[in-house]
């Protein structure tokens, strides 16, 4: 049998992972602060990076974003009504690995000022209405647990009852393996949500950002009408890590990155970061006839 990853060694290495992603900004930055790019070494200035939507202005290395920045990117005047913000986790498993549940979430709600790892909306985007849901990476690896999958429900039923398009941000490691079984219904939960929007006729619009894997994968994510990526978004099932342990090959180059899955269809575009606004509202006119 193939050796695996000990469950422990796999999450420092998410850890690691997490820890090359930019705080968020909600502090104004310091003077002369800079930071090496993760990607590609450049030393880059920090409110450069900012003002370049957290893309690296060097290799276009687009760094994972807090779901509020995301916001203030995508809708107008980065205003929105927030609904369910006081949703929060329950620990029904009781589960305990290095740390208890208890403990990840409490210390994710420090990090990110968040209750769990997605924010849902209602905002406009070139002054058309929306529902919005965006995931924040940060949150315990944007997994999806039972709260996240009722705040994209309820999300999803916030549009049909308001006949708006839905836009759904995505950013996860998967399914929320603290909550088991619970976790996994909520794919179930959400495509079901999702194929009660089909029938309003109404667009969604899934948009993919680095990473979007496991249970988000595959379920809401993958049922937009137009599945959107940003440049290099590692996207996938499981990752290619575990591919390659499992299948004992080397995989191809880019395997999993936007690009890759756009040539394969599993994707429709890969959008830049600055263009990405623009284009969610030109897709919505076209869906709603009223391409300007
Ligand atoms: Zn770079």
């Amino acid at each position: 049998m193939a050796q695996l990853m000990p469950i422990s060694e796999w999450f420092q290495k998410k850890e690691k992972y997490v820890q090359i992603t930019p705080k968020t900004e909600k502090r104004p930055m310091p003077d002369g602060i800079w930071s090496k790019c993760a990607e590609c070494g450049e030393i880059i200035y920090q409110k450069e990076l900012v003002k370049n939507l957290w893309v690296c202005p060097k290799c276009d290395f687009h760094y994972k974003l807090a779901a509020c920045d995301r916001l203030n990117i995508l809708l107008d005047e980065g205003k929105s009504d927030e609904f369910d913000a006081s949703l929060s986790s329950a620990d029904p498993l009781k589960f305990e690995a290095e740390k208890t549940y208890i403990e990840s979430l409490n210390q994710s709600r420090e990090k990110t000022g968040l209750n769990d790892a997605v924010i849902t909306v209602k905002g406009k985007i070139d002054s058309r209405n929306v529902i919005m849901a965006i995931m924040d990476f940060r949150f315990i690896g944007g997994s999806m647990g039972s709260v996240v999958g009722e705040k994209v429900t309820r999300a999803v039923e916030m549009a049909i009852k308001n006949k708006l398009p839905l836009v759904i941000v995505s950013s996860s490691g998967g399914a929320r393996m603290q909550e088991g079984m619970l976790s996994l219904m909520q794919m179930a939960k959400t495509s079901a949500a999702i194929a009660r929007f089909k029938k309003t006729g109404l667009p969604y619009i899934s948009v993919l950002t680095n990473p979007t894997t496991g249970g988000v994968t595959a379920s809401f994510a993958s049922l937009g009408d137009i599945i959107i990526a940003e440049p290099q978004a590692l996207v996938g099932f499981a990752g290619p890590r575990v591919i390659e342990k499992t299948i004992r090959q080397k995989l191809p180059k880019d395997f999993q990155k936007a690009e890759f899955m756009l040539g394969y269809g599993q994707i429709d575009l890969v959008v830049h970061r600055k263009d990405l606004k623009a284009t969610i509202s030109k897709l919505i006119n076209f869906f709603t006839g009223e391409l300007r």
